[in-house]
């Protein structure tokens, strides 16, 4: 590579025998790679001598010269590389392609030392060993891998997805980038919105969603405080897999119709667990199982561990069975009474304790989702010609790309606005107060989404329906942004959540 060139030089190299052509100031030697070549051989030729950068980035992704370094035979002379290669950890460069806290020139009354230091190592962490395994698994289908999970757990990953709370204290956190006792929902929020830039939507919830959603109903309900302890240790040391098992085929938004049965026993020491589950994410590999059950006088909450009786099987959804997405059975299931969290047939309270927080995380990590979709089509339209012009030329792309930015920026600046709340009110007065927002935010990530999704797939053409390639971001967004306008509170349930809500502080008076 420290071999230099003249651009006339290279230009000799235009024949069957010998075949190079100049990307970004770099000389590729491809006569033994033409065959190999996914695109055909034609295209090479026809740029065979010249410096076909302008060629090759109105087709690929930077990322795939990457992977023919080898081909790399030397430099032009005199000039430099112009294209960006970022580096694990590294902010994008693209306007609006980071939240604007991240943005030189810009400020925030949010952030602080602690969450820029948090922000940079997830990111870090996340270019180095989340994106690729969750490449991967998307591919494969495939359960996270151990190691991947033992990593997460070594660095407090899955202590931080919980968000704040005691189960911080004393826990190192990545490499010390935040205490235990200071963390907030703004770092909770840096952690969300980090970690979805893997961009892969099955996996995304194959990471151990289920623990996120099921672990606080033992944390906030187990009466037994040694097994309580017991099965926090297995869960965050990543030994054992957790999920929540609420829905049913009959009862989905309607959690009150669930009909899983659990009848005790004579002798009062079991409950008989009878009936199915649908939809549970990672139910297929996981080891616990936080229940929604009928008893005798309403819902309760059980924990059952994976055992006799116990059933799972796989449903294919249209996003990766890596997320381990299983229909469960329950026949004739024995589980100790001291299993039961919180009190029997007040389960409702157990199962809506976590809602907010739930749902708050999803709005988090759809938000930068879409925006990671914004940057794909701020540099897809700075780079693709048509028509002898660059898309973001056109006025009509420029108008698509106005109303992605809009719906992203609008959507952080109002997570960031409840967020503050959120820091600032105890749990409880949340749960009075921001209940509706928070439902009213969901909703409205997920119809922006709805809007970014199909805009994008028009800016990229054939590409956006295409699983490789420049498109691949895009695809896996359209395919899947669906979820999050279904799982944890449908669009419709919440926007009406929020009004209910709203309307109870409506005064009383005519206005
Ligand atoms: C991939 C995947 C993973 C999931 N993971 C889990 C999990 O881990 N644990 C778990 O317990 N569940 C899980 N679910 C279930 C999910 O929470 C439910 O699918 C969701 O609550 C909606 O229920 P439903 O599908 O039965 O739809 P239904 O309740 O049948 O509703 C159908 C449609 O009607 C609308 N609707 C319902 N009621 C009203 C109303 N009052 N007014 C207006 N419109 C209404 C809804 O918005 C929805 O669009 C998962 C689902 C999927 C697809």
């Amino acid at each position: 590579m420290s071999q230099t060139y003249t651009r006339a030089e290279v230009g000799k190299h235009n024949t069957e025998d010998s075949l190079w052509f100049i990307i970004d100031s770099k000389v590729y030697d491809v006569t033994d790679f033409v065959d190999a070549h996914p695109g055909g051989e034609s295209v090479l030729r026809q740029v065979g001598g010249q410096d076909a950068t302008v060629a090759f980035y109105n087709l690929h992704r930077h990322e795939v010269l990457s992977k023919y370094e080898d081909l790399c035979v030397g430099t032009l002379e005199g000039e430099a590389p112009q294209v960006v290669t970022p580096k694990p950890g590294d902010l994008s460069l693209v306007p609006y392609a980071e939240p604007l806290w991240l943005t030189p020139a810009y400020k925030s009354p949010y952030y602080n030392d602690s969450h820029r230091r948090l922000q940079k190592a997830m990111r870090v962490f996340t270019d180095t060993y989340i994106t690729p395994e969750a490449q991967q698994r998307e591919l494969d289908g495939k359960k996270i891998s151990q190691e991947l999970v033992d990593r997460m757990s070594a660095v407090g990953m899955l202590h931080m997805r919980l968000g704040p709370g005691k189960h911080l204290h004393g826990v190192e956190l990545l490499g010390g980038a935040v205490r235990g006792d200071e963390f907030d929902y703004f770092h909770d929020l840096i952690m969300a919105q980090e970690g979805v830039r893997a961009n892969a939507r099955g996996f995304q919830d194959g990471q151990l969603a289920g623990m996120v959603i099921g672990l606080p109903c033992v944390m906030n309900y187990m009466k037994d405080q040694k097994r309580k302890k017991a099965i926090m240790d297995e869960v965050f040391s990543g030994k054992k897999y957790m999920c929540l098992a609420i829905t049913e085929a009959f009862a989905g938004s309607d959690v009150a119709g669930l009909r899983t049965t659990a009848t005790k026993t004579p002798d009062g020491k079991h409950y008989i667990v009878n009936g199915t589950k649908k939809w549970i994410t990672n139910g297929v590999f996981c080891d616990y199982f936080i229940t929604g059950v009928k008893t005798d006088k309403g819902l309760s909450v059980l924990i059952i561990e994976r055992g006799e009786g116990v059933e799972t099987k796989p449903i294919k959804t249209s996003y990766s069975p890596a997320a381990g997405t299983a229909y469960i059975t329950f026949d004739n299931v024995k589980v100790p009474v001291e299993n039961l969290l919180g009190e029997e047939n007040k389960g409702i309270y157990v199962i809506l304790s976590n809602f907010n927080h739930e749902r708050w995380t999803m709005a988090c990590a759809t938000i930068r989702q879409c925006r990671t979709i914004v940057e794909e089509c701020l540099k897809w339209s700075h780079q693709r010609l048509v028509f002898g012009k660059r898309l973001i030329e056109q006025p009509v792309i420029r108008q698509k790309l106005a109303k992605m930015i809009a719906l992203v920026e609008a959507n952080q600046s109002w997570l960031e606005t409840i967020t503050y709340q959120m820091c600032n009110m105890p749990y409880k007065q949340q749960a009075q107060h921001l209940g509706g927002p928070i439902g009213l935010l969901k909703m409205s990530i997920t119809r922006a989404a709805h809007e970014i999704a199909d805009e994008a797939v028009q800016i990229f053409g054939g590409r956006g329906l295409t699983q490789s390639g420049m498109g691949r971001v895009v695809e896996m967004f359209h395919r899947t942004y669906k979820f999050d306008a279904i799982l944890g509170g449908s669009e419709e349930v919440l926007a009406d959540l929020g009004v209910r809500q709203a309307m109870r502080q409506m005064p009383n008076a005519k206005l």
